[in-house]
């Protein structure tokens, strides 16, 4: 069957008439509307129809009834991805929010995660048994749309990515049939689900590895902006054979005042170095500690900051230290994955983005790359490392006063960014469409796609599809 699609954002999807028998909410229905709930507030979906599925069933029910209407599916969990979604036209939306708990098996060290869990319900799950998970930074962030992205994680440059450290995943194909994806079945479609781009089916659950944890040093260490060029390249000097224990973040910032957020680093440009090392047993403490100390002593001797916060930590705390807003907001954002950048590039950066550049956007962000996510120990999916020293992702609020501005920030500093721009991204970091996103070389293209023509020949979800473009496409 050739799934056809429909013009209008909102065309009225008549249950009778197409055979929807009842299954699926349209516009206006309050089902519908928590269905396609976002967390980018400034990226809202239209689907034709849409659905929560709280149990396998209700997806297989979701694919068969928008086959029977001629509709294309696609699939979200928490919305954080929504700025990501092509348009929805003519398609089904199934939110994946099942209604079945995280189960942590200590013995095997994995976690069967269900499809709609977030990062924080696995480290609640899995921290009573000295085990963590290799989640990114915020909390909310749902776990099934992070790992079919590779997913970057403060312990990424001691794991990888986190899409290398998963054993199997659940998911339901066009023809309605739920299969299990791993090594030793469907080992094709398992590779290229782990980063290639989606299209192949709605997934229901992915069972992770969980990794050997006792505790984490985290925190952060934030100066007024004015000391940004010194401390950047500092910390820059330090990346380039930094122990792979340590994962770091290094942020330009503008934070409004916000309740439970420090004074001292809102209503002004700060520079925030935060991150995590890592103890995975309890005799690595004072490895760790001795890390932070060579890495933040010479930064604090440089310039004396203004609010200082690494300590000890249980791993689950982790997912609070890069202060991701919890609640939804409108935002924009761009993101590229870069070279090292030596002193030349980082203050090419701190001009684009520090004082004096007039900025207004929220965080201008350097995620500290190398160790296993460019030399993973085993092999993984279609999108398994990065050689790039750094991930940048700028964020700015697209709020209607303040789009404009964010746009002239965040193109700015992809001018100034641009020598050192690999012509890569990470799959995840990618906000929008039409922003330039390349994940793999052509090969991998080529190998990937093949196997959404074999699990999916009619193209149900093909809409959902990552486009491969390196330059940004037409709005
Ligand atoms: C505040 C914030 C912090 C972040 N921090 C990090 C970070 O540290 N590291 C990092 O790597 N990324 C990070 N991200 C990016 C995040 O990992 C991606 O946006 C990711 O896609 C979100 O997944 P989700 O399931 O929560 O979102 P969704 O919008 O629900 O899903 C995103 C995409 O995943 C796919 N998907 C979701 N559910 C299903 C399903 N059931 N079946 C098939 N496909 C599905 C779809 O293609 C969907 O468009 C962050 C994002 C935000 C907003």
């Amino acid at each position: 069957m050739t799934v056809t699609r429909t013009s209008a954002p909102t065309t009225p999807v008549t249950t009778a008439r197409n055979g929807l028998d009842g299954v699926l909410a349209r516009p206006g229905d309050p089902r519908y509307d928590e269905a396609v709930a976002t967390y980018n507030l400034a990226s809202p979906l239209h689907p034709s129809a849409a659905l929560t599925a709280r149990s396998t069933d209700d997806v297989v029910a979701a694919v068969r009834a928008a086959r029977r209407a001629g509709l294309a599916v696609r699939s979200q969990s928490t919305g954080h991805g929504a700025g990501s979604q092509a348009s929805l036209d003519g398609t089904v939306l199934v939110r994946t929010a099942l209604d079945v708990p995280v189960r942590v098996d200590p013995d095997a060290r994995t976690a069967h995660v269900p499809a709609g869990a977030t990062w924080a319900d696995v480290v609640t799950a899995a921290e009573p048994y000295g085990l963590a998970a290799l989640h990114g930074s915020s909390p909310t962030v749902g776990v099934v749309g992070n790992v079919l992205g590779g997913g970057i994680s403060f312990y990424g440059r001691g794991h990888g990515v986190a899409a290398n450290h998963v054993r199997s995943i659940t998911l339901v194909l066009a023809d309605g049939r739920p299969v299990v994806a791993d090594a030793d079945h469907e080992p094709e479609l398992f590779w290229a689900l782990r980063g290639g781009g989606g299209g192949f089916g709605v997934v229901t659950e992915i069972e992770v590895e969980l990794i050997e944890m006792t505790a984490v040093v985290t925190g952060g260490t934030f100066w007024d902006a004015s000391d940004a060029a010194v401390v950047a390249t500092l910390w820059e000097a330090w990346t380039a054979a930094a122990p792979t224990a340590a994962t770091t973040s290094l942020r330009l910032m503008n934070l409004p005042p916000l309740p439970g957020v420090p004074p001292m680093i809102t209503g002004r440009q700060v520079l925030v170095l935060d991150g995590a090392v890592q103890v995975p047993r309890a005799a690595d403490l004072d490895l760790a500690h001795r890390v932070v100390a060579d890495l933040l002593e010479p930064l604090r001797a440089a310039a004396t900051p203004v609010l200082d916060t690494w300590h000890v930590a249980s791993p689950s705390r982790l997912t609070l230290t890069h202060l991701d807003p919890p609640d939804p907001i409108p935002y924009r954002g761009e993101h590229a994955l870069l070279h090292p950048l030596g002193a030349a590039g980082v203050a090419r950066f701190v001009e684009a983005a520090g004082p004096g550049s007039g900025t207004t956007i929220v965080s201008a962000e350097l995620r500290q790359l190398g160790g296993a996510f460019a030399a993973p120990e085993r092999p993984g999916g279609a999108f398994d490392c990065t050689d790039a020293a750094f991930a940048y992702v700028g964020l700015g609020l697209a709020t209607p006063d303040g789009a404009g501005a964010t746009a002239d920030d965040l193109a700015r500093i992809a001018v100034a960014t641009g020598p050192w721009r690999t012509g890569f991204t990470a799959p995840t970091f990618v906000e929008g469409r039409t922003q330039p996103q390349r994940t793999f070389d052509d090969a991998t293209v080529a190998r990937v796609d093949a196997v959404r023509r074999t699990v999916d020949p009619d193209g149900v979800f093909a809409g959902g599809v990552a486009p491969v473009v390196d330059r940004p496409a037409a709005a």
